[in-house]
């Protein structure tokens, strides 16, 4: 079993929060183990909740055609939500549910070691830039240790404010150089590496 389905094996079982009784199935994530972007929603929804799968509703649709915008399909990248489980009536994640989850994702945060790690909506957000503002912060890149993290609209967004369609475009279109270089940061922390061990191999 690889790492990722025996994740999802331990996330299906989960019983931490309330709302493990009211799901019809948790939904751990997916996409590819050696995806070099990971875009991390929120929760699941209604449709989400029954077939256990992230966006595969309305903002879904709209996240394929964002994907597809610079040449990406869901297979080549990697789709979690900050919490597995459905709120009910889609109400807002709980701050302890939130906490509860977080393990999962950070397990699926090292397996993965993504080199672009983009935050889709509030809950994300707040996740890895609190206290800042999507207004503000939208699309741009901060670089934590060789892991390039982008906060975005979340795609819901745009289907309730048309406006934000545009910006949300725009923002997408950013990612491909984003993924440039967070791939060539890990090529010279590799080599960096690799440098300091033949350098040891000196020492005495
Ligand atoms: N919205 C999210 O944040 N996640 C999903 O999986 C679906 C909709």
């Amino acid at each position: 079993m690889s790492a990722l389905s025996d994740l999802y094996e331990n996330i299906r079982c989960c019983g931490k929060c309330e709302i493990a009784r009211t799901r019809t199935q948790s939904v751990p994530g997916e996409g590819a183990e050696d995806a070099e972007i990971m875009f991390i929603g929120e929760a699941p929804g209604f449709r989400e909740d029954q077939l256990g799968r992230p966006f595969v509703g309305q903002a879904g649709k709209f996240l394929d055609e964002l994907l597809a915008l610079i040449g990406l399909d869901r297979k080549q990248v990697y789709i979690a939500n900050v919490v597995k489980c459905r709120p009910p009536t889609n109400r807002d994640p709980l701050p302890q549910e939130i906490l509860n989850c977080r393990p999962w994702l950070n397990k699926q945060i090292d397996i993965i070691q993504p080199k672009v790690i983009v935050t889709l909506g509030r809950f994300s957000m707040a996740m890895f830039f609190p206290q800042k503002t999507i207004g503000k912060i939208h699309g741009t890149v901060e670089n934590r240790d060789g892991v390039l993290y982008v906060p975005m609209y979340h795609p819901a967004a745009a289907l309730h404010q048309a406006n934000l369609k545009e910006v949300i475009k725009a923002d997408f279109l950013k990612l491909p150089e984003y993924i440039a270089a967070g791939k060539e940061m890990s090529e010279v922390k590799k080599e960096s590496v690799a440098t300091t061990k033949q350098l040891r191999m000196f020492e005495v």
